[in-house]
């Protein structure tokens, strides 16, 4: 089974819009629903309405949450308000959120509010920058150190990582990732899981990928990345595409 996440990142502006994107993609979703889980992440303000149009198997996320509980936190969103709302996974470590402040200790206490309201984490992890000596792999390392540190097995088995190189995302993108690239990553998060947990619990971790994936591209990051699914930004506001991004992976 493939993983389809879209995140729709701060879009569309109007709900009526926001309601037919969901209406789309609920047919996308039950055309695929053989070999794909799609899951979609509107904006916060969109959630509970999305929740009430989406219909299964199309799943809902959030895009984010508070890592504390403390109730003076002006803008922010609490992991029991997502739950109520209808979420049942939450984006966290995403480079645009880390870029505005979000540190790996930051991402770690998410998780922990997450797990307590039973929700789901798609934990983001990915390297500024790509040298040719290798040293992003320390960077992607901590990353993951921290995100998983006091995660059960248990738990741990609940998670889906996305591997996203940071300057592969959005529209200011260098370019997408090389499937290779993305093998030697996928490999890297795997040789990291089994270490931490055992071989059982590491297989049953979905590693995604996400950075300027489309419906050109994607089938190689699955057959030659060892992509397990996908975390897709812009094409998932044009349900065209996305439905083109399924197909190309479904067979
Ligand atoms: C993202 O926002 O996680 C992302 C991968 O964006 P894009 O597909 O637009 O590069």
């Amino acid at each position: 089974m493939l993983y389809l996440i879209g995140n729709w990142k701060m879009a569309p502006e109007k709900g009526t819009q926001a309601a037919d994107l969901v209406k789309k993609t609920n047919d996308m979703a039950k055309l695929y629903k053989k070999n794909i889980t799609t899951i979609i992440c509107p904006p916060s303000i969109f959630l509970a309405s999305v929740v009430k149009t989406a219909k299964a198997p199309l799943l809902v996320g959030a895009q984010g949450v508070a890592g504390s509980v403390e109730v003076a936190q002006t803008g922010k969103i609490s992991a029991g308000m997502l739950k109520d709302s209808g979420a049942q996974y939450v984006i966290v470590g995403h480079s645009e959120m880390r870029a505005r402040g979000d540190s790996n200790t930051d991402v770690q206490e998410q998780i922990t509010r997450l797990f307590e309201k039973k929700l789901i984490p798609i934990v983001c992890v990915g390297e500024k920058a790509h040298d040719a000596q290798g040293w992003y792999l320390s960077e992607v390392k901590e990353q993951l150190e921290t995100a998983f540190g006091n995660l059960t097995p248990l738990q741990a088995k609940k998670m889906l990582i996305a591997y996203e190189p940071v300057w592969a995302i959005g529209a200011k993108a260098q370019r997408a990732a090389t499937p290779l690239e993305c093998r030697e990553m996928t490999i890297f998060i795997c040789k990291f899981l089994t270490d931490k947990y055992g071989e059982k619990v590491a297989k049953a971790i979905p590693v995604l990928y996400g950075g300027s994936a489309d419906e050109f591209n994607a089938k190689s990051f699955v057959t030659e990345g060892g992509a397990q699914g996908f975390l897709v930004g812009r094409v998932s506001l044009d349900a065209k595409r996305f439905n083109s991004l399924a197909k190309s992976i479904s067979a």
